[in-house]
């Protein structure tokens, strides 16, 4: 099953607790905006991807489960 990272924009505060914990998939750029390099959810980086959906203080981040 194939799943991947949203992030809700409005609600973002570029703090960078998920680029922390997950540094292969989030990463700010230089205008404190948040990328997401690929936004796939792989058995690889699920976990890392989890931690930082969890740490998130603004819960703008949630893993989407594709069918
Ligand atoms: S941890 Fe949450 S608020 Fe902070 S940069 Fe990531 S998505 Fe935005």
């Amino acid at each position: 099953m194939m799943a991947r990272v949203e992030v809700d924009y409005d609600v973002c505060e570029a703090n960078a607790l998920c680029e922390a914990l997950a540094p292969d998939v989030f990463a700010l750029d230089d205008d404190d905006n948040l990328q997401v390099e690929d936004p796939t959810v792989t058995d690889e980086n699920r976990a890392r991807v989890t931690q930082a959906v969890a740490a998130c203080p603004k819960s703008a981040l949630r893993i989407v489960e594709d069918a």
